[in-house]
């Protein structure tokens, strides 16, 4: 089988558009978002129905959270609140109400989705340090050989395996073979706002049969997102520089 997965779409609906239509050349089964659809961008309702309509499994995202009124944010920024104030007016009824009830993780044999680190899903903590990735070599009996986590919109990923002379390896893109004996826990970059300093789109197809997971990093047009940032008065503007800067 083969799983798109992406993450942090951050209503950028002209990455979303480019993202999609690529995966619709990779032969791939399954589509999976893992969270924060909404969030800075100018097209919350756009990118929640793509999403809703084309994604066979999506988890919810702290800012999906937010919006969906499952989260308290009266202590994050004040532009991140605004933004988060507005996609709650923008989205209709149905999306709203899908939103707020997406799942907190996805998992089967051998695979699991979350937006933040897989052992405590909930809690929305990062993983892009080898500290981290310690943390989670303490859960390790709680992850399943694969494990895609958002958040960070990076695209850090970690090897591990509880006993190995090196337990914890820093695995790297833009392609990474998976060792069934092993865990790994494997960021997919963000769609609509990635902050590695590239500001192309990034997700991942992991084939299930060829035990390859490989990341894609696709050129979208960054001004007509930008645009539709500045035409509502609302959003800051910073939102709009960081897409040219991948930040
Ligand atoms: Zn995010």
């Amino acid at each position: 089988m083969r799983i798109a997965i992406f993450s942090d779409v951050h209503a950028n609906i002209d990455a979303l558009e480019v993202v999609l239509a690529h995966i619709d050349t990779q032969n791939v089964d399954v589509l999976a978002c893992l969270g924060d659809i909404v969030g800075y961008g100018g097209a919350p309702q756009e990118c929640t129905t793509l999403v809703r309509t084309r994604a066979k499994w999506t988890v919810l995202g702290n800012h999906d959270a937010a919006v969906g009124g499952r989260m308290k944010y009266d202590y994050y920024y004040s532009a991140a609140r605004d933004a988060l104030d507005l996609h709650r007016e923008m989205l209709d009824e149905e999306n709203l109400q899908w939103l707020s009830e997406l799942p907190m993780g996805y998992r089967e044999p051998g695979l699991q989705l979350t937006h933040g680190r897989p052992d405590v899903p909930d809690s929305y903590e990062y993983m892009f340090n080898d500290e981290h990735a310690r943390l989670l070599l303490e859960a390790y009996d709680t992850l399943e050989n694969t494990n895609f986590i958002g958040h960070s919109h990076l695209t850090e990923a970690y090897r591990l395996e509880r006993g190995a002379d090196e337990e914890i390896q820093r695995v790297s893109a833009p392609r990474i073979e998976i060792d069934p004996h092993a865990r790994y826990v494997i960021t997919v970059g963000s769609v609509g706002q990635p902050r590695d300093h590239d500001p192309r789109a990034c997700y991942v197809i992991y084939d299930t049969d060829e035990r390859v997971v490989e990341y894609f990093r696709l050129r979208y047009d960054i001004k007509a997102a930008a645009k539709r940032i500045w035409a509502q008065d609302r959003l800051s503007a910073e939102f709009a520089k960081r897409l040219y800067l991948g930040i």
